[in-house]
């Protein structure tokens, strides 16, 4: 989608080199980027848990 596209040389996680395109699209490892969504989406859930405890729910 978008043109200009960035050149991670290493990984966000453990600063590895990338070596094929699609990691230093993503600035992640195959691994790492797994792993990172991983994160996000844990993150994420725990944002929500904490709303609905503050709100009173559950
Ligand atoms: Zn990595």
């Amino acid at each position: 989608m978008s043109n200009s596209l960035e050149d991670h040389k290493e990984c966000g996680r453990c600063n590895r080199k990338l070596k094929d395109a699609k990691s230093r699209e993503r600035g992640f490892g195959r691994v790492c980027f797994k792993k990172h969504r991983e994160e996000v989406a844990k993150a994420e859930f725990e944002r929500n848990q904490q709303r609905l405890e503050l709100e009173g729910v559950g």
